[in-house]
């Protein structure tokens, strides 16, 4: 079997005979065309991330804050019903395509710009999801770190790939009952050292915010005041 990074490389050789075609309906357009990109659809209306209500600029409302939501804001950028969001989401994660991870991740880049008030000054720092191991190992990327260096870049940030590690699990997830399943998502990440006040958190995709909420505590145990987090798509 092909390594990403072997494909990446042939990929790039059969780019240079034959220019490549759109990776969802498969016409002359490079990597994807207009409607395909039209059809990965409008970018959500915001929610608090802690009661899913519509809110400006995802920002966590008053009542989650006082519950203790340990996210200070929510941003994505594409609809998570959208099939196409899902079939580009695949190209990236599983065949590694580097030019769809771009159209997304510029999308919401731009997104988290227009979202995020006063990203000022040197507390800022962007952290992406780290991936399992296995994943790892087998894609030769971690697709959180590929959107967040775009966020990052966007917002004039730095972003670390070390601050949050995964840790390794004793037992498979399916193993697990519900309780022993909490808490090993609790000790899944650790923080390496002192974290910055401001963070972003990024991720490809929420299906549940346990993840995010996760490394967000973790983060604010370490030293951040707020943690905003950033996903392609949120169910
Ligand atoms: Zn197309
Ligand atoms: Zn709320």
């Amino acid at each position: 079997m092909w390594a990403a990074h072997d494909r990446c490389v042939l990929n790039e050789l059969f780019d240079f005979i034959s220019p490549p075609r759109c990776v969802l309906c498969n016409t002359g357009a490079l990597w994807m065309c207009r409607s395909c990109q039209l059809a990965l659809g409008a970018a959500p209306e915001l929610v608090c991330p802690g009661c899913d209500r519509a809110v400006r600029s995802g920002v966590t409302c008053e009542l989650c804050k006082k519950l203790g939501s340990p996210l200070d804001q929510l941003i994505s950028a594409f609809p998570y019903e959208s099939r196409s969001f899902h079939a580009a989401l695949a190209a990236f994660k599983e065949d590694g395509c580097k030019e769809v991870a771009s159209i997304l991740s510029r999308r919401l880049a731009l997104r988290c710009r227009e979202s995020i008030k006063a990203v000022l000054g040197q507390d800022w720092l962007v952290v992406p999801v780290p991936a399992s191991r296995e994943r790892q190992m087998k894609h030769g990327f971690n697709q959180s770190a590929v959107i967040g260096e775009r966020v990052a870049r966007s917002l004039h940030i730095p972003i670390s790939t070390t601050l949050l590690r995964k840790q390794k699990g004793k037992k498979k997830q399916k193993e697990l009952n519900v309780l022993e399943r909490r808490n090993a998502l609790k000790n899944a990440f650790a923080v390496t050292g002192r974290a910055p006040a401001n963070v972003v958190l990024v991720d490809d995709v929420a299906t549940t915010l346990a993840t995010l909420e996760t490394c967000a505590d973790q983060l604010k145990n370490a030293g951040a005041r707020q943690v905003i987090g950033a996903v392609l798509a949120h169910a």
